[in-house]
């Protein structure tokens, strides 16, 4: 198909003028009946590049997507288009089921959405095999992976399916998750043959990120949102419907005008506050991240996480409704002692396999990291999905002022500490201990009797936090499991010479 009749296509289904980079190149790879893959960051627009080709091929496409509301929103788009969609999902009735086949069995759609499950469902899976399909789409693919961030089981059966068709279609996969063991399952467990990779920047430009290590959080979020401008919008994303209730109210308290967002809200719930912020009602939405999939309000101007996201991949992810306008937007890491210890928490109560558990924590550990370093933030993040870049000069380190700090005795200090506690302790009672506060743990266990309590009363807290989490972070300190409660801090060998003095321990540290 020529480059022209693309372009009109484009025109006439959807009203676009410009394909966005790399649309085109898919859709051609597709109708020329080569498996392909799009790695694109969310917004990017990955449902034309299956469309398109459901439209123009001959035969059905079938579209594999996990979100039965964004299927429902595409469908409802594509027969407004006068394109006949249909979705089979498992909040049809078996009456609108039954309705729903008989109308694929008499050929009257185009595209049709399914939910993974209804491939190998009992009503489907024969009616499947008597179809001439020319292409199926993989939305979201990195479910099929247990190293994406979004493992669904009933993924990994798809490929079953789809080795029972008599003829084989065209197989597409989309994701915006570009690591590289993911991307390798995807290949992989879809069995797809020589598949093109198509792949665009996951740089954001506009977006300017910065993250605020162990500051009171309340505070910063109030000042915050007091000084917006008349045409700021943004999220406050939380980790817990209990916090984000908990926000709400306090900014409600403090006259803020906010909205609030969880999945503990009744469907009707979700939807006003949903219409109430797009009509920009309020300024501010605080929500849970089940807010936001296939959501699509293009001014966006800030983005706040409250709490620590499980991953780098839901933060790029988060991060990632803001500014889609073009418009700069800022967005902001609250970052504190209390997430890392909920974050494990919640791990630990989600997960039912070691492996899962091992996974979370390295999850974890890459955004502690990020959280920490004195890198350009944004580097630290593509570099996550196999990007290089040098310095984005648009980050909170690239921004901010560096001091040099000789922290050489304090972390002495840390490190004697976690020595006279044998690694019993965390970050927060090491802190409590060092600061010489009298919190319940230090009155329970009498850590008040050892000899480095209050050895940092003058310093702040913060820092003896940010310095205790640097010296894991370049391997002075290492944690060690020794059963799924019971984790111990390690002095290593690079630790033992800084607690001896043979090497001296000087910091960059941000002061702006
Ligand atoms: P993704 O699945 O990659 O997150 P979507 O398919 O939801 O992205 O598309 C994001 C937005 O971009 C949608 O509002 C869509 O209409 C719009 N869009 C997609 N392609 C184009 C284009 N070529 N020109 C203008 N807008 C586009």
């Amino acid at each position: 198909m020529q480059d022209q009749e693309l372009k009109a296509a484009l025109k006439a289904y959807y009203n676009f003028e410009e394909f966005r980079k790399p649309q085109q190149e898919i859709i051609k790879s597709i109708l020329n009946k080569q498996d392909t893959i799009g790695i694109l960051p969310t917004g990017t627009g990955k449902s034309l590049c299956y469309q398109l080709p459901g439209i123009l091929t001959k035969n059905l496409t079938l579209v594999i997507s996990p979100l039965v509301a964004l299927m429902k929103d595409q469908v409802d788009t594509l027969n407004q288009r006068g394109v006949p969609t249909i979705s089979l999902n498992s909040h049809l009735t078996p009456k609108n089921m039954r309705e729903a086949i008989e109308g694929i069995i008499d050929d009257r759609y185009k595209i049709i959405y399914l939910a993974p499950e209804k491939l190998f469902s009992e009503d489907f899976k024969e009616v499947v095999k008597t179809l001439a399909i020319d292409h199926i789409a993989i939305d979201e693919a990195h479910c099929i992976s247990q190293w994406g961030h979004d493992f669904r089981p009933k993924y990994k059966k798809i490929a079953l399916a789809l080795k029972e068709l008599p003829i084989r279609p065209t197989i597409s996969a989309f994701t915006a998750t570009a690591n590289q063991k993911v991307l390798e399952d995807i290949i992989k467990l879809l069995d797809l043959r020589e598949p093109k990779i198509y792949q665009t920047s996951f740089n954001r430009p506009n977006l300017y990120l910065d993250v605020k290590l162990y500051q009171d959080k309340g505070k910063y979020l109030l000042s915050y949102l007091k000084n917006l401008k008349e045409t700021d919008r943004g999220l406050v994303y939380c980790n817990t419907r209990g916090e984000v209730e908990r926000i709400y109210k306090k900014l409600r308290e403090n006259n803020i005008q906010a909205g609030m967002y969880h999945a503990g809200l009744k469907k009707k719930e979700r939807q006003e506050v949903q219409d109430e912020f797009f009509n920009d009602q309020y300024q501010v939405l605080i929500a849970t991240n089940a807010f936001g999939m296939g959501l699509d309000k293009e001014d966006l101007t800030f983005i706040i996480h409250y709490n620590m996201p499980a991953n780098l991949e839901s933060y790029y992810q988060e991060i990632g409704r803001g500014g889609r306008g073009g418009q700069p937007c800022s967005c902001i890491l609250l970052f504190g002692l209390k997430d890392v210890i909920v974050n494990k928490a919640l791990g630990q109560e989600r997960v039912y396999f070691k492996w899962r558990l091992e996974e979370k924590k390295a999850q974890l550990k890459e955004i502690t990291d990020f959280a920490h370093t004195e890198k350009c933030y944004k580097a630290v993040l593509l570099k996550h999905f196999g990007e290089e870049l040098e310095h984005c000069g648009n980050c909170g380190n690239c921004l901010g002022s560096f001091k040099e700090r000789d922290a050489t005795q304090e972390a002495q200090m840390i490190l004697s500490t976690v020595y006279h506690t044998k690694g019993y302790y965390g970050s927060g009672t090491i802190t409590a201990i060092l600061k010489g506060k009298k919190t319940a743990k230090v009155k329970e266990k009498y850590l008040d009797q050892l000899s480095v309590y209050g050895l940092l009363k003058k310093e702040r807290e913060e820092f003896i936090y940010y310095l205790t989490a640097r010296l894991e972070l370049d391997g002075y300190l290492e944690k060690k499991q020794n059963s799924k409660f019971d984790e111990q801090i390690l002095i290593t060998k690079e630790g033992l010479e800084l607690l001896k003095g043979q090497k001296k321990l000087v910091l960059n540290i941000r002061e702006s």
